[in-house]
């Protein structure tokens, strides 16, 4: 693959959006807040999956590192990829406060699976496949980098008639929780689509669970409703 084609995936309009509010990463009462208050809940979810300790592990899209820190003080061994720089310098600034081990790289999740093919034991890539022009492609590289028997853990938002007024309508104009413009719903994603790419990228999908918020009590929990924000689980085969 050339350079350009693997920097090739990537919107350059919404990478620059992450850019411009990079210095909030870490604010919790900013446009990021409910990517600080669905952590834990994340985090849980993924260990209960699996053994982060001792794993290495590669946050894709990791942004200012919210996650990519929390999978580090649970014991992994953490880098985080992202395609703002600001993020990326946000993250490691932080690092410095926070004194939480992850290396960070500004790369795409392509060009690092050329450079590190079945490197990790799990992949996280959250609230970023809605963000890039072809996630396919992304899932594709998600997968390369992860070894054999490895996990990959992925979320995104459903597309459907709910999320859009949830997740457009109500946390970007009636809540506020979000800028306007935060999401597109036309890139929202159906976790039947998000099977079919992972299992043509050899991922096998073992879990989809939903992520509900409950904006009178503020408080997130773990659903079997996936009809707007969800969290998927995928293993790649053995061979
Ligand atoms: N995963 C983090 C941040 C989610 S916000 C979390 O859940 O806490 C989406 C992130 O994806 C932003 O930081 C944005 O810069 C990044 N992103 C968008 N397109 C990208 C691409 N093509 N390659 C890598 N990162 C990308």
């Amino acid at each position: 693959m050339s350079d350009s084609a693997r920097n090739v995936n990537i919107d350059r309009a919404e990478v620059s959006k992450f850019d411009e509010i990079a210095f909030r990463w870490w604010d919790k009462q900013s446009e990021f807040k409910p990517l600080h208050d669905i952590n834990p809940l994340r985090l849980r979810y993924i260990q209960d999956h699996v053994s982060l300790h001792g794993k290495h592990v590669v946050d894709v899209g990791c942004g200012g590192g919210i996650l990519s820190e929390a999978l580090a003080q649970a014991g992994a061994q953490v880098t985080g990829i992202d395609m703002a720089q600001g993020a990326i310098e946000v993250a490691q600034l932080h690092r410095l406060e926070s004194h939480v081990d992850v290396d960070y790289l500004l790369i795409t999740a392509e060009e690092l699976a050329a450079q590190r093919p079945g490197t990790y034991d799990v992949v996280t890539c959250m609230e970023m496949l809605e963000h890039v022009p072809d996630p396919a492609s992304v899932i594709q590289a998600c997968t390369r980098l992860v070894k054999p028997g490895g996990h990959v853990f992925f979320s995104s938002l459903n597309r459907n008639m709910k999320s859009y007024v949830q997740a457009i309508i109500g946390a970007e104009y009636v809540l506020g929780m979000l800028p306007k413009g935060t999401h597109d719903y036309r890139k929202f994603i159906r976790p039947s689509e998000l099977a079919q790419w992972s299992r043509a990228a050899g991922l096998d999908l073992l879990d989809v669970s939903g992520m509900s918020y409950n904006p009178i009590t503020r408080h997130y929990a773990l659903v079997r409703d996936v009809s707007v924000n969800y969290l998927a689980t995928c293993q790649r085969s053995e061979q």
